[in-house]
């Protein structure tokens, strides 16, 4: 049986992995320092012999006892409202936290994949963007934190590749919603249905023209775990690239959820990318992945796990 140690576990996407590798037939043990995951999302994993779970913080030396063949490091705040927050604990999760877990992927001989992002991208210039963008990141602005951070991981994790000859993966994830993330975490979707389900306007920043690309969250599992058994080194975007406008992505939400409630708008915050959409040539061809839950199907699974939430 191969065991697998996911950090973050008890986060939106790391409580979703924990779920993917237990029913493949896993050994999985969860970490995470529950500053922003939530041990509800990971709660049903506690009685399986084959989960267990570590309360550490991956910025810290890390070690595990026994064979570990897989590390998928899924750690770090990664909601804007969250790392502006606890910007410096979002810097050393990227940062002395990817230097840990590299280090101990090393010492166990284990392969590692990290989660990166879009936000690497920053506020892109290339549309849609593809793994050979540079990117544009305003490195002393509020969201350098988490795109540096992110950035540096990618650097760190390459060079442990080319010098070291660690088997790594990387992981480059676009806006991705679904079924545990936070209420309150500040971000479109979970704000939206909030404030539908709670009497409020939907608040749009700026005029709501910037764009995003929504995956739902079971399509990017499954392209995950794709990318870990590849064995593909660089980056690989995924995510989908059905792109929408925020006011749009709005009203479709006022759509869904039935509320009298209106849009209103809120001034953008500072270096809000403009427009963001993933070219997924590179998972089509490597991984045979593309996504496969549309924006109707993926939304209506969502407002009912939000609804449920709510009413607890
Ligand atoms: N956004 C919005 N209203 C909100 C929350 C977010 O209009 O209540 C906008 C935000 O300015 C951005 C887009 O929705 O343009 C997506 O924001 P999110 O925080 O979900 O993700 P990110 O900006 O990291 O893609």
């Amino acid at each position: 049986m191969k065991r697998v140690l996911i950090t973050g576990a008890a986060g939106f996407l790391g409580s979703h992995l924990c779920d993917k590798f237990i029913d493949n037939g896993y050994q999985v043990v969860g970490m995470d320092n529950l500053i922003t995951g939530n041990l509800e999302n990971i709660e049903h994993l506690f009685p399986n012999k084959n989960f267990e779970f570590y309360h550490h913080d991956v910025s810290k030396f890390v070690h595990v006892s026994g064979q570990i063949d897989y590390i998928l490091h899924f750690a770090s705040p990664a909601s804007p409202i969250d790392y502006l927050k606890i910007p410096i604990q979002t810097l050393k999760v990227g940062s002395l936290g990817t230097h840990n877990l590299l280090g101990f992927a090393k010492a166990k001989n284990a392969r590692i994949l990290v989660a990166s992002t879009s936000e690497i991208y920053g506020d892109p210039d290339v549309h849609p963007q593809k793994e050979e963008y540079w990117g544009n990141v305003n490195s002393v602005g509020p969201r350098g934190v988490y795109d540096e951070a992110k950035r540096f991981q990618e650097a760190i994790t390459m060079a442990y590749h080319t010098y070291h000859g660690l088997e790594t993966r990387m992981v480059r994830i676009f806006n991705t919603y679904g079924p545990r993330m936070r209420l309150d975490d500040g971000r479109a979707l979970p704000a939206f249905m909030s404030q539908a389900l709670e009497g409020k306007d939907l608040t749009v920043f700026g005029d709501g023209s910037q764009t995003r690309s929504f995956c739902y969250v079971d399509d990017l599992i499954e392209g995950i775990y794709r990318l870990l058994l590849s064995d593909y080194a660089l980056p690989v975007n995924i995510g989908n690239p059905s792109e929408i406008t925020i006011k749009d992505f709005a009203e479709e939400i006022i759509k869904l959820t039935g509320t009298e409630n209106k849009v209103i708008y809120k001034p953008l915050p500072k270096d809000d990318p403009k427009q963001r959409c993933p070219d997924i040539t590179k998972a089509k061809e490597i991984l045979g992945w593309e996504p496969k839950v549309d924006r109707a199907e993926g939304l209506k699974r969502t407002y009912e796990f939000f609804k449920q939430k709510l009413n607890k």
